[in-house]
């Protein structure tokens, strides 16, 4: 407004000023035409200058004005007096244009002065003064003016070099925030949003226009609401520029929720900002990992069940209670009887199998409070306490049993059910520890077993001393070779139609020095577990040949039956080896050595054994399939293994008595081993019935106690003196 005023303004004082002769006459309308020309003059040329600011176009608009400012000055008679009228154009020309103005300006004021004395002394231009005095006072007005020029100019370029550097350091900030992958948001001190940088698109999905002014706590999960609010409250308020870490969730535009750390300053102090500062960063990932090691610290992977630490950390807790409500807890020990088998015939990936579909059905079976865990192999735990031990922990482990009834059909294995029992050991109690439960359960499983498994047994006191033993047995069994405490005995295999001893099979047996004679079910797995087998296996090898030599050199030639192990089969060349060695050393002819192989393991790695077998076959040995029916063997392999004979589970013949199963699968077998030209050998008969059966079906040979037991060199030698005649009869035989 000023702006537009000042020019008539200015008339108006010229004309009043002339009216009372304070500055020279002039014509009215030459001022008038002045006061036209002059704005007229300036505006056109700051436009040109605004349009493009060049120099040239600089100079025009300085010079314009300069121009202006001289005429004015000049025409008034006051010149060299009024000189510091260009100081004002200088200073409104700096602040407009900037410093680079100052310049411009000092030199067309400089140019304007000089103009004006050039038309006083010319008398172009009236002067009040003499022209020697003015041109005096112009001269010292001109330095004046220089100088305030020149210090506006400095000033101005503090100013802007000032300005730039915060225009920088802003511009800085200002990319940094936005361009970080946190987002930085600013909250009121009433808890509303203030600024949010974009990033908050990634992060939570909503712009940032969407936030601001909303309640912060809005997007914060409802369950993090308090804790978030008391931090706020308290610490960050009481401690100006206190910023603390914090961890929370934070809704997104999906509906979801993100996990995110933020450190918060409070920042309520400083005007420019007025508010607490958030720098959020997206941890889900970080959390999700955290939650996957802690889950993998504390879980199977296979089966994704408890494993032992935290089995043993719940059963602590569940003890605890039980001291408070005087409940006491039950632990059951599970162990999968058949496992073995399936793992061996079937190969690990179907054993595996079968882990994940039994920890489905206990997980099913139980209350959401009891604990299944899986202490690894086929172990299983099963915690219970309260209500689930109600009925009595008998009943729990009975459930145990009844999930495991249906077979399991597994995925891949369709059309092969696998019948899945398991034997559980049960310990309860309360003021125990959960190793001393898990040891007391671990107890009685081992009875469980050794009563012939598939069932459950309660812990009792008396156990421990059994376990004790059984580990000190363990301890002795290390040194029996070096001791010479094994020995063989011999258990005749009979021809079923001349009723002749055929052969017999070499059966291990430990002469330990206080428990007496123990037998091979009780230490085998022992020895396979600590590699002690092969050596062991090697003296049984070397043993019965040099026996077998030596009554063939008598003139019994009988065929000779040693069992092998799955270790000793695994490391076919060391057996290879040691066959040869044991039939070089005792000079028994291979073809009458039989090495026996029990089913499941010969269907572990079915390929592996087809060629491992074939390399025993090149020694010239004899290779029969022990125990054959018990485990899950796949008929279609029985053709491509190079064996010769087939030794019927024990099981089919105690089955003949009762029932009609059994009798039917017997024929099938009896039938399968004529049909690929095996020769077949009935395991455990021990009564006449079952003998009559056998030989009704054809089968070739056969062993059990109703002909004889295990026995030693010299019992086997008494009983070849005897004559056949006096060889146990069937029809004679009594049970
Ligand atoms: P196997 O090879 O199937 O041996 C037959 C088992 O049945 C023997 O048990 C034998 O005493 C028993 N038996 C024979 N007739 C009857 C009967 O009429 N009724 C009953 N109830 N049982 C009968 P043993 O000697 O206790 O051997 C058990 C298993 O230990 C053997 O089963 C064999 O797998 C293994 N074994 C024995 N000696 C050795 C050995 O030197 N090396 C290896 N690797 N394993 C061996
Ligand atoms: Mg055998
Ligand atoms: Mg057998």
């Amino acid at each position: 407004m000023l702006a537009y005023l000042i020019g008539p303004i200015a008339l108006v004082v010229i004309l009043l000023l002339m009216k009372f002769n304070l500055i020279v006459r002039e014509p009215v309308w030459l001022w008038v035409g002045v006061f036209i020309a002059v704005p007229l003059t300036s505006a056109t040329c700051d436009r040109l200058y605004h349009r493009r600011p060049t120099t040239q176009r600089l100079h025009l608009r300085v010079a314009g004005s300069a121009a202006g400012v001289t005429t004015v000055i000049y025409l008034s008679g006051w010149g060299p007096v009024l000189v510091l009228a260009f100081a004002f154009l200088a200073l409104e020309n700096i602040s407009a244009l900037g410093s680079r103005a100052w310049r411009v300006t000092a030199a067309w004021s400089l140019v304007g002065i000089g103009a004006g004395q050039l038309a006083i002394g010319e008398h172009w231009a009236p002067s009040v003064l003499p022209i020697s005095r003015a041109n005096t006072l112009a001269l010292m007005s001109a330095f004046i003016l220089l100088f305030v020029i020149r210090m506006a100019g400095v000033v101005m370029e503090q100013k802007e070099k000032a300005e730039s550097s915060m225009r920088l350091s802003e511009d800085r900030f200002r990319s940094l925030i936005q361009n970080s992958s946190d987002a930085t948001i600013v909250i009121t001190e009433e808890g509303d949003f203030s600024y949010v940088s974009p990033v908050i698109l990634q992060l939570l999905g909503f712009e940032p226009e969407e936030l601001i002014g909303i309640r912060a706590v809005e997007i914060v999960h409802p369950e993090d609401r308090q804790h978030v609010r008391d931090r706020f409250g308290s610490d960050v308020a009481a401690t100006l520029e206190l910023s603390y870490l914090q961890q929370f969730r934070m809704l997104k535009k999906d509906g979801g929720y993100c996990n995110v750390e933020a450190v918060i300053t409070d920042q309520r102090g400083r005007p420019s900002i007025g508010g607490y500062v958030a720098n959020v960063r997206d941890i889900t990932e970080r959390k999700e990992f955290e939650a996957l090691l802690a889950h993998q610290a504390l879980h199977d992977s296979l089966t994704g069940l408890a494993n032992r630490q935290l089995t043993l950390d719940r059963a602590e807790q569940m003890l605890l209670r039980a001291q408070r409500n005087d409940d006491p807890v039950a632990l059951c020990f599970i162990d999968l009887d058949n496992f073995k088998d399936t793992n061996d015939s079937l190969g690990h990936e179907a054993g595996d199998k079968l882990l994940c579909a039994v920890a489905e059905r206990f997980t099913a079976m139980l209350r959401s409070a009891d604990t299944v865990g899986r202490l690894g192999g086929d172990e299983f735990v099963i915690l219970a306490e309260g209500v689930s031990l109600d009925d009595g922990p008998m009943l729990v482990a009975e459930r145990i049993r009844e999930a495991l009834h249906e077979p399991f059909q597994l995925v891949g294995y369709e059309g092969l059910p696998i019948n899945v029992t398991a034997s559980v050991g049960i310990a309860t109690g309360t003021r125990v520890s959960a190793q001393e439960l898990l040891r007391d359960a671990d107890v009685a499983l081992y009875q469980a077993k050794a009563v012939g498994k598939d069932c459950c047994v309660l812990f009792e006191p008396e156990m421990q001393s059994a376990a004790v033993d059984r580990l000190a047995l363990k301890s002795n069994l290390y040194s029996a070779l070096a001791n010479d405490q094994f020995f063989l005995v011999y258990q005749p295999i009979f021809d079923l139609q001349t009723m002749r001893v055929r052969g017999v099979e070499a059966l291990l047996r430990w002469q330990h020095p206080t428990r007496g004679v123990i037998a091979p079910a009780e230490f085998i797995p022992v020895l396979e577990e600590n590699g002690s087998i092969l050596d062991v296996g090697r003296w049984v090898l070397d043993r019965a040949c040099a026996q077998a030599a030596h009554w063939h050199r008598m003139g019994h030639r009988l065929g000779l039956s040693v069992n092998v192990s799955m270790r000793q089969l695994a490391s076919i060349s060391d057996l290879v080896a040691d066959v040869r060695h044991a039939l070089a050393q005792s000079r028994l002819s291979p073809g009458s050595l039989t090495l026996e192989v029990t089913e499941s393991v010969l269907m572990r790695d079915a390929d592996a054994t087809v060629a491992h077998l074939e390399e025993l076959k090149a020694v010239g040995v004899l290779i029969a399939i022990d125990d054959f029916g018990s485990g899950q063997s796949s008929l279609t392999y029985l053709h491509r293994f190079p064996i010769d004979g087939l030794k019927l589970d024990r099981s089919f013949v105690t089955g003949i008595d009762g029932s009609c199963d059994s009798a039917a699968l017997l024929h099938t077998m009896v039938e399968l081993g004529r049909t690929l030209g095996l020769s077949t050998v009935a395991e455990g008969i021990e009564t006449c019935a079952q003998l009559d059966s056998l030989r009704a079906e054809g089968c070739g040979y056969g062993q059990g106690f109703i002909f004889a037991r295990p026995q030693s060199p010299e019992d086997i030698e008494a009983l070849l003196a005897r004559a056949p005649a006096r060889l146990p009869q069937p029809a004679g035989i009594t049970d």
